[in-house]
């Protein structure tokens, strides 16, 4: 029996993501049409080369292999403390800025590991320390 999905969403495990992202994934198609890898600070792992970066480019690879997905949604947001512990940022600016280079390094690398996969990221805004409202904007 086959079982298919197009996308695999990368996202940081910050449970404040949780609410908000699971009404997202249903506004744009995703809830019930992806796969999911959940790590702290997911795409810094992979700009970063941490361990967990094969980890996480296997589990990409695993899920183009076993479920034919073929776009990854990597997903990055504001006060992320795999951030918190690795930079000081002056501003929210800065953290957008810094997050945002990581992840167009992140995609890079995906995208060497898996030729076909296409690659987008998206930026998640807390409006709040606990993510009662969430602003998530596709980054291009
Ligand atoms: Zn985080």
């Amino acid at each position: 029996m086959s079982h298919h999905c197009k996308n695999l969403l990368v996202r940081c495990m910050d449970f404040r993501l949780t609410r908000e992202m699971n009404k997202w994934m249903e506004n744009k198609g995703y809830a019930g049409d992806c796969d999911l890898v959940s790590l702290a600070g997911a795409g810094k792992a992979i700009a970063d080369g941490t361990p967990e970066c094969e980890t996480l480019l296997n589990q990409i690879s695993l899920s183009a292999k076993l479920h034919n997905s073929s776009c990854v949604a990597l997903i990055h947001h504001s006060q992320c403390g795999a951030y918190a512990g690795a930079y000081t940022f002056a501003n929210a600016e800065e953290e957008k800025a810094q997050q945002i280079a990581d992840m167009k390094k992140a995609a890079e690398i995906i995208k060497a590991k898996n030729p076909t996969m296409a690659v987008k990221l998206i930026w998640a805004n807390l409006q709040d320390d606990e993510g009662r409202e969430i602003e998530f904007e596709e980054i291009v």
